[in-house]
C-alpha cells in the first residue's frame, strides 16, 4: 500500500514538472524569470490562478480553454503533462522496483528525477530554437557534483575517475568561455560534449555508450523518415536544417537509463 501511494506521488510530481518544463522552454531562452512570475494565458495575457494551474487536473475541469477568455488550450500541454509524470513513474520503478522503500532510496531517486528534469529542458529548449541553454547545464553539474559527494560518503567509489572527468569538464568549459567572448554566441559542439561528460560522471560507459548509439539511430530514421515524407509530397528540400543533436541525445538518455535499471543493472 505504501508503495503504491509512493508511487501515485511520483506521477503527481512528474506532471507538476511537467507544467513547469513548457514554462522552462518557453521562458529561459528569453531570459525571462521562471520562478517568481505567475504564468498567464497567452491569448487574454490574464495571470493564472491557483486553481487554473493544477496538471491534468485544470486542463479536464476547464474542458481544455481558458478560464478567462475561452479560448481553446493546445492539447500538447497536457500530453506533456501526462507523458512527464509516465516517465517520472517508470523511472522510479526502474529504480525501487517492488522492494521497500529507505531514506537512501528516497534520496537518490528525488536526485536522478532532478537529472533528468534537466535533461527534459534542455531537449525541449534545443527542439524550439537549436540552443543549448548553459544555464541547464550548470544546473546539471550541480546535481552531478551532489551525486559525487553521496557516493564518497556511503560507498568506497573510485574518486580518480571523477576527478579526471572534471578535468575534461573544465577545460570544455574554459574552451566555451573563450569561443563566447570570441564570436559573442554558444559553440554547440562544445556544449553538445559537455552533456555527453556530464551523463559519462552521472552514469556509466555501457548507458553513455547505448545512449549515443540509440541516438545516432533515431537521427537516421528521422532524417530518412523526413525524406520520404517531403519526397512524397514532391517538396523539393532547399534548405538544410540543423539536427537537434542535444534533443535526440537528452530523450535517448532517459529512455536508456529506465531500460538498463529494469533490465541489466537493477539499483
Ligand atoms: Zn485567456
Amino acid at each position: 500500500m505504501e508503495l503504491i501511494i509512493f508511487y501515485i506521488l511520483i506521477f503527481c510530481i512528474g506532471a507538476m514538472f511537467g507544467s513547469f518544463f513548457t514554462l522552462a522552454v518557453y521562458r529561459l531562452p528569453l531570459h525571462e524569470d521562471i520562478t517568481h512570475e505567475r504564468s498567464f494565458c497567452p491569448k487574454c495575457h490574464h495571470k493564472l490562478g491557483f486553481w487554473d494551474m493544477i496538471p491534468i487536473l485544470s486542463y479536464i475541469a476547464l474542458r481544455g480553454r481558458c478560464r478567462y477568455c475561452k479560448e481553446k488550450i493546445r492539447p500538447r500541454y497536457l500530453i506533456l503533462e501526462v507523458c512527464s509524470g509516465i516517465v517520472f513513474l517508470l523511472f522510479t520503478i526502474s529504480i525501487c522496483g517492488m522492494g521497500k522503500i529507505d531514506i537512501h532510496t528516497i534520496f537518490y531517486v528525488a536526485l536522478a528525477l532532478l537529472y533528468i528534469a534537466g535533461w527534459f529542458i534542455i531537449a525541449g529548449i534545443d527542439k524550439e530554437t537549436r540552443q543549448i541553454h548553459i544555464g541547464v547545464i550548470f544546473y546539471e553539474m550541480c546535481i552531478v557534483a551532489i551525486y559525487m559527494v553521496y557516493l564518497y560518503i556511503l560507498t568506497d567509489v573510485n574518486i580518480y575517475r571523477y576527478v579526471i572527468y572534471l578535468f575534461f569538464i573544465c577545460l570544455l568549459l574554459i574552451l566555451e568561455t573563450w569561443y563566447l567572448r570570441k564570436k559573442l554566441k554558444s559553440n554547440y559542439t562544445i556544449l553538445t560534449l559537455l552533456i555527453l561528460l556530464i551523463m559519462l560522471a552521472f552514469t556509466n560507459r555501457g548507458q553513455i555508450f547505448l545512449t549515443v548509439t540509440l541516438t545516432l539511430l533515431a537521427i537516421a530514421i528521422d532524417g530518412a523518415l523526413e525524406i520520404f515524407a517531403h519526397k512524397k509530397k514532391h517538396i523539393h528540400v532547399q534548405e538544410v536544417k540543423q539536427v537537434p543533436i542535444a534533443y535526440y541525445i537528452c530523450v535517448c538518455h532517459i529512455i536508456t537509463l529506465i531500460v538498463t535499471n529494469l533490465f541489466v543493472c537493477r539499483w
